[in-house]
């Protein structure tokens, strides 16, 4: 995810919250848990929030100097006072041994700063054990310590965790400050406001998808289908230009446009409910004349294809079979079998 510029600016959507949690001291209690969807900044709120809390000359808007020997240390990676604790590899767990080093971490004094700081991400990945180990702390960190756990699904943390931590909630900026501040990462206007859709409002989201080149890539999934849909392409080649754009990417988004064409169906306005509502009429159109059965029917099959990605069947046969399905789906080509 990309930070601000300068790391010690705020998102935009960031600055109400952090000038009501840093004005009203209180609300700096010994653990925070920073819970908001992905896509949002939380981390690099966390990470602001500590250079705060161990720098030793805050500016009057309660911002780090940037400059003292703490804010230097926290730059390169190196605070003794600022541990942060992660699952080793994305996606496995914060294990039991790690939240012990940390309150181990806790209990001893601080080096250099007034307190120590723990940035604890993503907090539902700690498994039971590990959450177990860290309540006590959790309760009375010594020494006025701080805790700051982030999660982008805090309903997965143990209750007994949740009730001990101050919730500050991120939600997702009006859909025109994202726009706007997408234009300032040099994203077209008419790019970003169909990014911030694919990425549920998420402005961070919607920047990564931008740098994956999303757009281009949904565009030739909708080419195809199209063509396929006319009888003019091919789908061995088809299938090949989806497994280099990657099977599962052509997959998740083919069921995104399909659950489209779906609400299209069924819905009288359905705009503001489509994930692509900027591709309404050609997804109107690439569904017509198909029937709610049919749409249901393929949409399981892209589903049941996906399951399979994870098995040693080859992806290209998937995505062939798929778009086979497609083929004959939308050409009314009804076999015996069927
Ligand atoms: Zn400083």
């Amino acid at each position: 995810m990309s930070e601000p510029a300068n790391k010690l600016e705020s998102y935009p959507w960031h600055r109400a919250l952090w000038t009501s949690l840093t004005r009203d001291r209180t609300r700096l209690v010994h653990a925070l848990l920073l819970n908001g969807q992905i896509g949002l900044g939380k981390s690099t709120f966390a990470t602001q929030l500590s250079t705060m809390l161990l720098c030793e000359n805050p500016n009057q808007h309660s911002h780090a100097c940037g400059s003292c020997k703490s804010c230097l240390l926290v730059s390169a990676g190196t605070h003794p006072d600022l541990k942060r604790v992660e699952p080793a590899e994305e996606g496995r767990v914060i294990t039991v041994d790690q939240t012990r080093a940390l309150v181990e971490f806790m209990t001893l004094r601080p080096h250099i700063a007034q307190r120590k700081v723990v940035i604890l991400r993503p907090a539902e990945s700690m498994n039971t054990n590990a959450a177990n180990s860290l309540l006590k702390i959790l309760e009375e960190p010594p020494l006025g310590n701080i805790f700051i756990l982030v999660s982008h699904q805090p309903a997965k943390l143990p209750a007994t965790i949740r009730s001990r931590c101050s919730r500050i909630e991120f939600k997702l900026p009006p859909r025109h400050d994202g726009i706007d501040w997408l234009q300032t990462q040099e994203v077209s206007v008419a790019d970003a406001a169909v990014l911030l859709g694919l990425a549920g409002g998420a402005p961070l989201r919607a920047l990564e998808l931008d740098q994956t080149g999303v757009i281009g890539q949904r565009e030739q999934l909708l080419v195809d289908l199209e063509a396929l849909r006319a009888g003019t392409a091919d789908v061995v080649a088809c299938a090949a230009r989806w497994q280099k754009i990657g099977a599962e990417f052509s997959l998740a988004w083919l069921q995104r446009l399909v659950a489209d064409m779906v609400k299209i169906d069924m819905i009288s306005q359905p705009e503001s409910f489509l994930a692509n509502h900027d591709l309404a009429c050609r997804l109107q159109a690439l569904g017509e004349e198909l029937d709610l059965k049919q749409l249901y029917g393929f949409a399981d099959a892209v589903s049941q294809a996906r399951d399979l990605l994870a098995s040693p069947v080859d992806n290209l046969l998937l995505l062939e079979d798929i778009l086979i399905r497609w083929f004959r789906v939308t050409r009314k080509i009804i076999l015996p079998t069927e």
